[in-house]
C-alpha cells in the first residue's frame, strides 16, 4: 500500500522546549488508515492534523472499542532520530485488537507509516534533555450503529506530540497508595489489553489516592501485586530483583521486559513471579526490601519512596533512589538517546 501525503499549508510554530507539558501539543501532520468489512484496511494517507467529522452514533462513543500505543522518539546528540523497540509496539496493538475484536494490523506496514509520518515532522522532534516526541498510534470502532457487537467498521490513527522532560527537576521517589478497594484488571479480564476501557475503570481509584496525598496506585488483585499507576512494578529484595509475572492481567510493558533484559546482561538476579502485599511489607518490616520502582515509556523508571497499605506505611531506602534504579534510568535513557551504545538492537533509526 501506498501512503498518500498531504502537507499542510500552515505548518504551525515550533513549541518552547523547555516548557513542554505533556500530550497537549500535537505536530503538523497525522496519518489514518480504514477498515471495513470485505475491504480490509485501505487509504493510508497522511494529512494536517485536525478535526475528523464523525456521527453521535459513531460505536467507540458508547462501548468503548478502541486500542492504543505509546511510544516515543528522541534525537541523538547527533542529531539522529531514533525510535526504540518500536516493532514491539506494533505486536503489542496486535494482542491488544484481538482481545477486544479488532481485525489486526500489518505490523511491518504500520510501523512504517509512523517512520514516514515522524520523518515528514522530524524538526517536530524536541533535543533539549528528557524531551522526546510523544507517538500515539489507536484503532477506533466507526459503525454507526447502537448494536452491540464487533463494529465492521474501524480507524487507525497516528498522533505526535512534542514532550518535556518528565523529571524537570531530577528523577525523584514518590510516595504510592496500595490500593484495596478497587481492582484494575483480573485474570480473564482485559489487564493485559492496552485498551481504553482499562484506562476509564482506573480513573476514581487514582483521583482518591491523589486526593490522600499520593502520586499514584499500586494495584492488587486480591493480595497479588500487580501494577504502579500504568506502570510495571520491579522490588530488590534481598539482592533479587521481583516483578509480578504476566498473568493475563497485567500489561507487559516494553520497558519492563527491557528492564529484565538489561539486569540479566549485568548478572543481576530477576525473577518474574507471583507476589503478594504481604511479602513486599513483610521484606520492608525485616529491612530486606532495597528497592521499588515502576516502569513504563513515559517516565523510564520511576522511583517507590513509599508504600502505605491499610494505613501501615513503609518507608523504602530512605525516600531516596536506588543505585540500581538510578544505573537502569541512565542505561535505558542513555540507549534511548543516543549517549550510551546500544547493545541490544533496540534502537531504529530514521
Ligand atoms: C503502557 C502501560 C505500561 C507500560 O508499558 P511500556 O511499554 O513500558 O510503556 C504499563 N502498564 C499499563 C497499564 C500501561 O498502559
Amino acid at each position: 500500500m501506498e501512503i498518500r501525503i498531504e502537507k499542510t499549508k500552515n505548518p504551525k510554530a515550533k513549541p518552547d522546549e523547555e516548557n513542554l507539558a505533556f500530550g497537549k501539543i500535537f505536530t503538523d501532520h497525522m496519518f489514518i488508515m480504514d477498515y471495513e468489512e470485505g475491504k480490509g484496511w485501505h487509504d493510508p494517507r497522511i494529512v494536517p492534523f485536525g478535526p475528523i467529522e464523525v456521527l453521535p452514533s459513531l460505536s467507540i462513543f458508547h462501548y468503548g472499542q478502541a486500542v492504543f500505543e505509546g511510544m516515543k522518539a528522541y534525537k541523538s546528540p547527533t542529531g539522529k532520530i531514533r525510535l526504540f523497540r518500536p516493532e514491539q509496539n506494533m505486536k503489542r496493538l496486535n494482542r491488544s485488537n484481538e482481545r477486544v475484536c479488532i481485525p489486526p494490523i500489518d505490523e511491518e506496514f504500520c510501523l512504517t507509516a509512523v517512520k514516514t509520518l515522524v520523518d515528514l515532522d522530524r524538526d517536530w522532534v524536541p533535543k533539549a534533555e528528557g524531551t522526546a516526541l510523544y507517538i500515539r498510534p489507536f484503532i477506533i470502532a466507526t459503525d454507526l450503529v447502537l448494536k452491540l457487537k464487533p463494529s465492521s467498521s474501524y480507524k487507525f490513527m497516528i498522533i505526535l506530540s512534542p514532550v518535556g522532560a518528565y523529571y524537570p527537576q531530577g528523577i525523584n521517589p514518590v510516595d504510592i497508595y496500595v490500593e484495596n478497594q478497587y481492582v484494575r484488571a483480573v485474570p480473564g479480564g482485559t489487564g493485559y489489553a492496552k485498551t481504553s476501557a482499562n484506562y476509564a475503570a482506573s480513573m476514581k481509584a487514582q483521583a482518591e489516592a491523589e486526593e490522600k496525598g499520593y502520586v499514584q496506585v499500586l494495584w492488587v488483585n486480591g493480595e497479588y501485586v500487580q501494577e504502579v499507576g500504568s506502570m510495571n512494578v520491579f522490588f530488590k529484595i534481598d539482592g533479587e530483583v521481583v516483578t509480578p509475572e504476566l498473568d493475563g492481567s497485567i500489561l507487559p510493558g516494553i520497558t519492563r521486559d527491557s528492564v529484565i533484559k538489561l539486569l540479566q546482561s549485568w548478572d543481576v538476579p530477576v525473577v518474574e513471579r507471583k507476589l503478594t502485599i504481604d511479602e513486599v511489607f513483610e521484606a520492608a518490616r525485616s529491612g530486606r526490601l532495597e528497592e521499588a520502582f515502576g516502569t513504563g515509556t513515559a517516565a523510564v523508571i520511576s522511583p517507590v519512596g513509599g508504600l502505605d497499605w491499610n494505613g501501615h506505611f513503609i518507608k523504602i531506602n530512605d525516600g531516596k533512589t536506588g543505585e540500581l534504579s538510578a544505573k537502569i534510568y541512565e542505561n535505558i535513557t542513555g540507549i534511548q538517546t543516543g549517549e550510551i551504545e546500544d547493545p541490544f538492537g533496540w534502537i531504529v533509526e530514521i
